[in-house]
């Protein structure tokens, strides 16, 4: 067989751990499988080398910030590489870019074009074990080191399983899989054992960050199976796959598949926007212009005649550009003025089986009602219902919602690792 394993930064803490990975590693390869690792940088590195750059500059170039954050995964890897070589194996180490990971050229949010993975398939004929530096590339055009975003070491595995022909994609990381709600908040969650695509894209959209949005879009493209799994354990973990129809019986299909939360959105309300055709259209406009990505949109009717206010959410990362951005068209558009608050949280239920169900939002609302949790905004799709809170009432509103659609199982739950940043 041929595998891909990715392991994160948790699991490479420090010496010790990257030495236990390595056994790991080496015992794969040893059962008669071509191996192809994807290595995350260690533990925190990646938020200290952004402190590191915050301290020299509080607007780091782009460009260097990439040929900063990359170091982290080089070093790693190459470390990798060492300790498999100390325990008889043999294994090469390569940057994104010296693994063919070709990509757009936008720094820190780069998407994968294409890949040529001529080095790591000669390396895999020639018997080594191939380490890949996680989450970079090299733009086509500029042919600078690009990053694809944070936690996006999970694309890069599974974006080369795909070019690789592998037959599936280890994830290894700090739980024993995917659970009905973030262990750290919910200890009494539940191992999912199998998740369709379509809801582990929902609940990695929702804000669950044990995968890369991304990752499970190519996932799902490419049809490759991934097993999200610990590195402190043997345990089975999740299969995110789509169940053959051949299989038998169909998967019972629960109501609900899980809890995600989201502490990475802010909110912006317009206040007092002339209530006029094409107005929406051009606040949204300019912000889309920019490369902002709206999520949530609530427009109130205002208590000023002919005046309404519109209330959305966007990532924390974009809000002083989007405050920016928002001035400068105020005098154009005639708004009041500008709200910015982040914080807030987002709680979503996510579930296939809610489509033929309802009372779904009723037993959410209720259940936040008796957490005495507050709701600032709503949304909804066929599967999934998400709400903003204020970011005290986050954990509480998790919990609440998972007990009220009695997900909770006895202590499975254990957390392994990391400081969860
Ligand atoms: P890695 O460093 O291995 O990439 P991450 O910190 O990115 O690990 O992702 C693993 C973390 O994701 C877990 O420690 C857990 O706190 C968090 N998480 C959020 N939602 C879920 C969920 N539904 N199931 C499992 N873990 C989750
Ligand atoms: N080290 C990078 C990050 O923390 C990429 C990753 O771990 O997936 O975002
Ligand atoms: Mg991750």
């Amino acid at each position: 067989m041929r595998v891909v394993q990715k392991f994160g930064g948790s699991s490479v803490a420090d010496a010790a751990s990257i030495k236990r990975v390595a056994r790991r590693i080496v015992a794969t390869q040893s059962e008669g499988n071509e191996v192809v690792v994807v290595i995350s940088a260690m533990g925190d590195t990646t938020d200290e080398l952004m402190d590191l750059a915050q301290q020299v500059s509080p607007d780091p170039p782009p460009r260097e910030l990439d040929m900063l954050l990359t170091a982290g995964e080089r070093m790693s890897a190459a470390l990798l590489s060492m300790a498999i070589a100390d325990i008889g194996s043999s294994a090469r180490s390569f940057t994104g870019s010296q693994a063919g990971i070709i990509t757009t050229g936008t720094h820190g949010d780069a998407r994968i074009i294409d890949i040529t993975p001529g080095r790591i398939v000669s390396a895999l004929d020639e018997g080594d074990i191939v380490i890949v530096a996680g989450f970079q590339g090299v733009s086509q055009t500029s042919k600078d080191v690009t990053t694809l975003g944070r936690g996006a070491s999970d694309t890069t595995a599974v974006a080369l399983a795909a070019a690789l022909g592998a037959d599936y994609c280890e994830i290894y990381t700090d739980v024993d899989g995917v659970f009905t709600a973030d262990p750290r908040i919910v200890p009494t969650a539940r191992r999912i054992p199998e998740i369709r695509y379509d809801e582990m894209l929902e609940m990695a959209a929702c804000g669950a960050k044990i995968l890369h949005l991304r990752c499970v879009e190519y996932a799902r493209r490419e049809n490759v199976p991934v097993h999200v799994r610990s590195s402190f354990s043997h345990r089975p973990g999740t299969w995110v796959r789509d169940a053959e129809p051949s299989e038998g019986e169909p998967m019972e299909q629960a109501l609900i598949s899980g809890i995600a939360h989201d502490r990475g959105e802010a909110k912006i309300t317009v206040v007092g926007v002339p209530d006029r055709v094409g107005v929406a259209a051009r606040l949204f406009r300019t912000v889309a212009d920019a490369e902002i990505n709206v999520d949530m949109i609530v427009q109130n009717v205002s208590h000023t005649l002919g005046r309404t206010d519109i209330s959305f959410t966007i990532p924390q990362s974009a809000g002083s550009r989007t405050i920016e951005i928002l001035k400068a068209i105020q005098a154009e558009l005639g708004f009041e003025r500008l709200l910015y608050d982040d914080q807030i949280g987002k709680v979503s239920v996510i579930g296939v089986g809610m489509r033929t169900h309802p009372g779904v939002t009723a037993t959410f609302f209720g259940a936040l009602a008796d957490a005495e949790v507050n709701i600032e905004m709503i949304s909804t799709s066929e599967i999934r219902i998400s709400v903003v809170v204020h970011s005290d009432d986050v954990d509480r509103a998790v919990k609440a919602a998972h007990t009220a659609f009695s997900l909770d199982a006895e202590g499975e739950a254990v957390v392994y690792a990391g400081t969860g940043r």
